[in-house]
């Protein structure tokens, strides 16, 4: 089986000025497909030559599972966003946010915190447990909160090719900025 890398659901001047066409040429254009081309030539032979892309992240180590959470975590990312959608949650997703938050201010803050200060490369993560609580994550490189048993939501990218173009070494502007372009009706469809 070949995975193919879904076509994303805007044009690429949707999202500007957060996230412009020509990082959306680089981040999605050059970054995702790699991931999803080396993963496409690493599970030739192998048992994974089937297998479903959650299973591989879960079970896989070394190059086969970085390219694997890679690629999912970054088609989960881009399918975040859109140029119009709800820009706050509702629901029952807004009941748990300002229960196990506080408010959605106070889960936007808490949320730009932790992926500021996640050192190095890697992603800050809203998911949420077994229970039905929310938690708010940060790993390192390619990690997923799939290998933790977790229900991932949301994921910021704070890999420095997903906004050196637009934000230079400005992370948390980033991080802030892209509160304007989440779809909250997307994030709620996860939870
Ligand atoms: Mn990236």
């Amino acid at each position: 089986m070949t995975y193919e890398q879904p076509t994303l659901p805007y044009s690429e001047t949707a999202l500007e000025p957060v996230i412009s066409a020509e990082t959306i040429r680089y981040h999605y254009g050059k970054h995702e497909k790699a991931y999803i081309d080396n993963l496409n030539r690493l599970i030739k032979g192998t048992e994974y030559e089937d297998a479903e892309l959650e299973d591989i992240i879960e079970e896989a180590d070394g190059a086969l599972f970085n390219n694997a959470s890679q690629a999912w975590n970054h088609i989960f990312y881009f399918f975040s966003f859109s140029p119009d959608g709800s820009r706050e949650p509702g629901g029952e997703l807004r009941k748990a946010i300002d229960r196990d938050f506080g408010s959605f201010e106070k889960f936007k803050e808490a949320f730009v915190e932790a992926g500021a200060g996640l050192f190095g490369s890697g992603w800050v993560w809203l998911s949420r447990d077994s229970d039905g609580k929310l938690l708010i994550t940060q790993g390192s490189n390619a990690q997923n909160p799939l290998r933790d048993g977790l229900t991932p939501l949301l994921t910021f990218d704070v890999w420095e090719h997903a906004y050196y173009i637009d934000y230079k070494n400005l992370r948390a502007d980033y991080l802030r900025q892209l509160w304007n372009i989440v779809d909250w009706d997307v994030v709620e469809s996860r939870y």
